[in-house]
């Protein structure tokens, strides 16, 4: 790393002890900017790294209710609102019991490099609770969603910080959150939250966007080889949102998705993933990825084992950061991987990415593969703001059209850079100079 940045980073380590995957996340950005400080010496002087891994504002609050037998239980709530140097505060609100300050920093400072990509006039932020939302009842939910927003309100709102989904929190979570908001508003402010149903303010295709994009983009990366999606192996991580709609979504470009995963295990369907099923099991009867494999012949399960020892030729992984590790990284390459294209944010370790980099395989970091989710956040807003509401042909081109633009930008400043192919270089400078420019037009603040 350069000498010049390698001060920097060690302060931001000090500076937030304990916050490994905030760690991880920095010095990955970090590793990528020394050219960059070449280009620009103005960046060093007007100390924008040390700003950026600093956090304009970071909320941490109590969060009260109670459960069905009248116990008092107690979360605690995040909002991290890290840089609104493009736009509001923009990202996902994630409820998992591995909640806490250093992984929301690592994805609120990733969604700032994110949300440049897209070209679009959002900043980076990001949230969540410990609360675990599996095996509650709705009731319950419903009660921790408005003891949640009973606090975060005053910190959000359509110019300010604009919250939407992540793991945990889909469709169910962001309507109790936002009827909360408005009841304590009094103000039915449609581009408050995104992912929002579709009959009150919702946009057509945010369900599918993280997944389809990450296969747009990863299909981008294999046209530059000669490639595509058609006749590839797949094997996905995850059964949720980003996970179901990768596999819909290769399996419509011609590919077998033959494995995905939950926390507890893996399925391997060699026929290719009934897409239905899941959707049912997971979606409507938020059973687990077991269920899948009692209602169809043909497919095993394996308990607790790596999805990632499955053969492919392309894995999307699309659950959770640091998923993948060097071992599954050579793994896979031995098995004859050609691409991945990260669905989840930092699914793969710093290892993973070096094993795959080594050997020549495409490698579509999460913060340009996974982008297509906030974007197509970013065109529900637009479409609250006109009070209007698009088709899903026109929003699923719109979609398309960016996650070609950010692979455009990404594969043109690895080249720009000197490191042609080189995607995670890319899509850090590509986005931290966007930024950066941004940022010292604004002056020190
Ligand atoms: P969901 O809650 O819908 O699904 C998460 C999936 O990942 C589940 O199958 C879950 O299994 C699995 N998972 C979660 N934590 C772990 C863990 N510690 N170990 C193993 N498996 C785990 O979340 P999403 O699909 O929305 O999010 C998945 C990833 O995509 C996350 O990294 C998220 O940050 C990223 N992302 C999501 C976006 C979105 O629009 N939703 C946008 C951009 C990125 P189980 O049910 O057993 O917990």
């Amino acid at each position: 790393m350069d000498a010049r940045l390698e001060a920097v980073r060690d302060t931001v380590l000090a500076r937030n002890p304990g916050e490994s995957e905030f760690h991880q996340a920095v010095v990955e950005v970090f590793e990528s900017l020394g050219p960059v400080h070449d280009r620009h010496p103005e960046f060093l002087e007007a100390a924008i790294l040390e700003r950026l891994c600093e956090p304009e504002r970071q909320i941490i609050f109590r969060v009260p209710w109670t459960d069905d037998s009248g116990r008092v239980q107690i979360n605690r709530g995040f909002r991290v609102e890290f840089n609104s140097a493009l736009g509001p505060y923009k990202g996902g609100l994630r409820f998992h019991p591995s909640v806490y300050l250093g992984i929301v920093k690592f994805l609120g400072f990733e969604q700032i490099f994110k949300n440049a990509l897209t070209g679009m006039p959002i900043g980076g932020g990001k949230g969540g609770s410990d609360f675990d939302p599996r095996g509650r009842s709705d009731a319950e939910v419903m009660r921790f969603c408005q003891s949640f927003m009973t606090e975060l309100y005053r910190h959000i709102g359509e110019y300010t910080d604009v919250p939407a989904g992540d793991i945990g929190v889909g469709g169910r979570e962001i309507g109790y959150l936002f009827g909360q908001y408005k009841r304590i508003t009094n103000r039915y402010e449609s581009g408050v939250l995104t992912g929002k149903g579709i009959s009150w303010g919702g946009s057509l295709v945010r369900p599918e966007a993280t997944g389809f994009g990450t296969v747009i983009f990863t299909e981008e990366m294999l046209k530059t080889r000669g490639s595509s999606f058609d006749g590839q192996r797949v094997v996905v991580s995850g059964s949720g949102n980003v996970a179901i709609n990768a596999i819909a979504k290769a399996q419509a470009l011609g590919a077998t998705v033959v494995a995905c995963s939950d926390s507890s295990g893996y399925v391997v369907d060699e026929a290719g993933i009934d897409v239905g099923l899941l959707r049912q099991v997971k979606e409507v009867e938020r059973g687990r990825l077991k269920d899948y494999v009692l209602r169809r012949s043909g497919v095993s399960y394996v308990e607790a084992g790596s999805v990632w020892d499955v053969d492919a030729t392309v894995a999307l992984p699309c659950a959770t950061q640091n998923e993948l590790d060097g071992g599954a990284a050579a793994r896979l390459v031995r098995n004859g991987l050609l691409a991945v294209g990260e669905g989840a944010n930092m699914p793969s370790t710093r290892d993973a990415v070096a094993v795959f980099q080594e050997a020549g395989v495409l490698f579509g970091p999460g913060k340009a593969a996974n982008a297509g989710g906030v974007a197509t956040s970013a065109l529900e807003m637009q479409q609250n703001a006109s009070r209007d509401s698009w088709s899903f042909e026109h929003t699923e081109q719109r979609l398309t059209d960016i996650m070609v633009g950010i692979h455009h930008r990404c594969a043109s400043t690895a080249d720009e850079y000197g490191d042609p192919g080189n995607y995670v270089l890319g899509a850090n400078i590509g986005g931290f100079v966007k930024v950066a420019d941004a940022m010292l037009a604004q002056g020190l603040i």
